[in-house]
């Protein structure tokens, strides 16, 4: 089922406001106490992707370890029709898939536009611990992948190549996407981040989002906290949306209010909001969350030792 329908389907209750309404900063718990280990990761359908990091969190392993062990679960979903293996093709019927990681260090590496790899998030891992780069796309991204042991596998499902059959006979437009963004505390009060998806369904052959750009899809700061983000990346990238919640909150802006000012800054470059939205996801360091969506739909999953829950974002429009 895609995200979008489980929110639908009534799973979760609704939390959407009116433009201008009251602040949901005033509204939003914003823990006061630190919690760590903690993990959150973007979509409701995610739970069982944070409770692996969880798992390994809690065997005293680090954040990074956490995010790409949690992230491997999604991407290896065939029903989650936006990541990885599953994931809806493009144009042309090629499922191509972006990811990106960052740890405590201010390290950093992703994959743009990888073919016939199940695990992106690791090549993305790889390219920051075994490259002096940063980002590897296309082929080249799956040669690298191909000479460090990975698997060449045919990630289009029946399910997906049905879907993508149908759009060509039809040429509809219709948005289906997401990305799962995820945010990890471990022991030693070390945070990483990760993101990996396959993008716009149907999108042009090469097209790459938002996500595997550092600061677009996905930003680390240590000293600070770290954001993730979802939706239409076009409108990310334009405004380095991840990069813009974590400096909000180097200012002192807590992190609701720092997703609140980020999708405030993005409200205003969209010219068209039919059919689009974006959301952010924040921890600081000292493990308080925010969220906050452009449209209302956006759900979350935080976990800590205690709880694995999904959660209800505010969101800025109807
Ligand atoms: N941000 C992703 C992209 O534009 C898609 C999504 O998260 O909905 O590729």
């Amino acid at each position: 089922m895609k995200r979008r329908d489980f929110v639908k389907a009534g799973a979760i209750a609704g939390g959407g406001l009116l433009l201008n309404q009251v602040s949901p900063s005033k509204l939003f718990p914003e823990s006061s106490s630190s919690t760590v280990p903690i993990v959150v990761s973007t979509w409701a359908p995610n739970l069982k992707s944070n409770a692996r990091a969880m798992e390994i969190l809690l065997q005293g392993k680090n954040s990074l370890d956490a995010i790409e062990e949690g992230i491997k679960i999604t991407e290896a979903d065939p029903n989650d029709t936006s990541v990885g293996y599953g994931g809806l093709p493009d144009a042309d019927g090629k499922v191509t898939l972006d990811a990106a990681i960052m740890d405590w260090g201010g390290n950093a590496g992703s994959v743009g536009c990888i073919e016939n790899i199940m695990h992106p998030i690791s090549v993305a891992r790889l390219v920051m611990e075994k490259t002096k780069h940063v980002m590897l796309v296309g082929n080249g991204a799956k040669e690298f992948a191909l000479q460090n042991g990975f698997k060449e596998e045919n990630l289009l499902t029946e399910q997906s190549r049905q879907a993508w059959l149908e759009w060509k006979e039809k040429q509809t437009k219709k948005e289906n996407h997401d990305t799962i963004g995820m945010l990890a505390i471990d022991k030693m009060k070390n945070l990483s981040g990760g993101v990996s998806t396959s993008g716009l369904a149907f999108k042009l052959h090469g097209r790459v989002g938002d996500s595997p750009i550092i600061g677009a899809g996905m930003f680390v700061d240590n000293s600070v906290g770290g954001a993730v983000s979802t939706g239409n990346g076009e409108y990310v990238m334009r405004t380095l949306g991840s990069f813009l919640v974590v400096e909000k909150m180097r200012e002192g802006f807590t992190p609701q209010k720092a997703c609140e000012f980020a999708i405030k800054r993005l409200y205003k470059s969209v010219k068209d909001f039919s059919d689009m939205n974006v959301s952010y996801l924040a921890i600081n360091k000292m493990g308080e969350i925010g969220a906050y969506s452009l449209k209302k739909g956006f759900t979350y999953c935080l976990t800590t030792q205690k709880e694995n829950k999904s959660v209800n974002s505010f969101s800025l429009m109807k």
